[in-house]
């Protein structure tokens, strides 16, 4: 069975650093992606509900709260529960990763990103395989 997607995914970026985000978001336009943005957990809360994206890149540093918070709360919602997130970090023991899987991540990424990773990584991350 042929697992290509037959829409362009939209990923949204979470990350309250603007010039790492718009940096990703033209990396990540450039590779096809629909790109959206948000700087805030309350801001991804928001375009989660609006924009409902295939896959959410989740900074887990905001400046109004943990995104791993964030991630349980999309995550106890019926209406966003299927949200694909993978956390964003900087944090990288195994408890921080476990934290993370607990909470309902698909994936984990460590900051600073490698982008040939996440370029690689995101059909996996999308549940296209590869
Ligand atoms: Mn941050």
């Amino acid at each position: 069975m042929n697992a290509e997607r037959d829409r362009t995914a939209k990923i949204l970026l979470v990350e309250d650093n603007e010039t790492i985000r718009n940096a990703f978001a033209i990396l990540l336009e450039d590779s096809g992606y629909l790109i959206e943005q948000a700087g805030s957990g309350a801001e991804a809360m928001d375009k989660v509900a609006a924009e409902k994206p295939d896959l959410v890149l989740m900074d887990l540093g905001l400046p109004d709260g943990s995104g791993l918070e964030i991630t349980r709360k999309l995550k106890a919602n019926p209406e966003t529960r299927d949200t694909r997130v993978v956390a964003v970090t900087g944090r990288t023991l195994e408890t921080d990763r476990a934290a993370c899987m607990k909470a309902g991540c698909v994936g984990f990424l460590s900051k600073p990103i490698n982008t040939q990773e996440l370029l690689r990584r995101i059909p996996e991350f999308l549940g296209d395989g590869g």
